[in-house]
């Protein structure tokens, strides 16, 4: 990592690869290649030795991922990054290097999740892990006596949990769960997917895994999937390559490029759409259609100050609000009618983009138990995007009148 800013780094590091050969290209090129030649057998056999150093194999490393992955490390502050071919598989990395480290309580492994977790990474933990023999417990991971309580009486092995959560936009106390988690030797995976490295660098906070879905807002624009982890403890780092290696969850050489391209804007797109969102929030609050707004930038958030404290005066770009008529016609209807806003599940593109939790990320949950965790009929997350948000705004508000 270079000694710049985060918004220096981003735009060059992982950047011009042979920045002293005459003639060299300035951006790292899509290396389209399986296999790698060496100029003997020595060569090859030094490369196999030293996986980190040298190119066999695609599924043992390629330099246009690399390039991305030194781009993520620099970014997140962390010794290493590891790019996947989704969140999920980078989820799955996670929980599994996090699991994987010995433990000396020598008892049952358990994790302890987020309530209000993204949906995936719960089913993830019970039809996945489950059947490994590991348990998963839940908390309200924004209640810090709870949690505590929690840790002190099931002493779970991993914490996983959100920065902010989605689509209720919960703020968890990342430093002091962190603190809390490290005491009784447990390892924390932080997503960080709707934070971002723009607002907080969580390794200071010791956080062990830093994870995104890079489909969201690292790439930004909405044209590939992808993943990451972000690692700053070597042992932990090297099993995460090892599984990565193994199992073969790698990032394709294109996609790759296609992050390391988005991720150059990613301090100026987090900054616009963080203050669009702002401006979006307090406006909804003022609309007779509208019953709540849920965002950390509103003073009635019950994690206001926490978000000041953590975020470095940004609030994130998501913002949900529940409609007075809660039904789902009523929202149907606002979302047919928007003509800018894309009515589309994601996040963190440069778009505007609606969604109805109901029936897309939380379909198969009960409506009472929905309702239990505030998503109800009438609730609808926007991922407010990089637009004027003049034009955000008007497109709202003829799409509720
Ligand atoms: C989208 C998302 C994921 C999963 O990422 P994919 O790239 O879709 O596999 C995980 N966590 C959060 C918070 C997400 O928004």
């Amino acid at each position: 990592m270079s000694q710049h800013k985060l918004t220096t780094r981003i735009v060059h590091d992982g950047e011009h690869p042979e920045r002293n050969r005459l003639g060299a290209p300035t951006v790292m090129p899509i290396v389209s290649s399986a296999t790698y030649v060496q100029t003997n057998a020595e060569g090859i056999d030094w490369g196999f030795a030293n996986v980190n150093e040298s190119f066999t194999y695609i599924r043992r490393g390629n330099p246009t991922v690399q390039a991305l992955e030194i781009a993520i490390a620099s970014a997140e502050e962390t010794k290493g990054a590891i790019a996947t071919a989704t969140g999920m598989s980078a989820m799955f990395l996670a929980i599994q290097t996090a699991l994987y480290t010995p433990s000396p309580k020598n008892k049952t492994k358990r994790v302890l999740c987020a309530r209000d977790v993204f949906g995936s990474t719960f089913t993830l933990l019970k039809d996945v892990f489950a059947l490994q023999g590991y348990e998963t417990l839940l908390c309200d991971t924004t209640n810090l006596a709870e949690v505590a309580q929690v840790m002190v009486k099931q002493q779970p092995d991993v914490l996983i949990l959100e920065a902010i959560s989605n689509p209720m936009l919960k703020v968890s106390d990342i430093p002091a769960l962190t603190a809390m988690a490290h005491e009784i030797g447990a390892r924390v995976i932080v997503d960080a997917t709707i934070a971002t490295p723009v607002l907080r660098r969580m390794v200071h906070d010791g956080v062990d895994i830093i994870m995104h879905s890079a489909t969201k807002y690292l790439n930004g624009h909405g044209d590939i999937a992808a993943g990451a982890v972000a690692i700053n403890d070597p042992e932990l780092l090297k099993s995460a390559q090892k599984f990565l290696r193994l199992i073969g969850l790698n990032l394709a050489p294109y996609e790759a490029r296609m992050v390391s391209r988005g991720m150059k804007t990613l301090t100026l797109r987090m900054k616009q759409q963080c203050a669009n969102a702002n401006a979006v929030a307090t406006w909804l609050t003022q609309q007779p259609a509208i019953k709540t707004v849920f965002h950390p930038s509103l003073p009635s958030h019950p994690q206001h100050e926490l978000c000041k404290r953590l975020f470095n005066g940004h609030f994130g770009a998501v913002v949900s609000f529940e409609l007075v008529n809660a039904s789902r016609s009523a929202v149907f209807g606002l979302m047919d009618r928007c003509k800018i806003i894309t009515p589309t599940t994601s996040i963190g593109d440069i778009y505007t983009l609606m969604t109805y939790p109901a029936i897309s990320s939380h379909r198969d949950i009960a409506p009472e138990e929905r309702a239990k965790q505030g998503i109800t009929d009438g609730l609808v997350r926007l991922s407010v995007g990089i637009e004027d948000v003049e034009d955000i705004i008007a497109d709202l508000a003829q799409a509720l009148s």
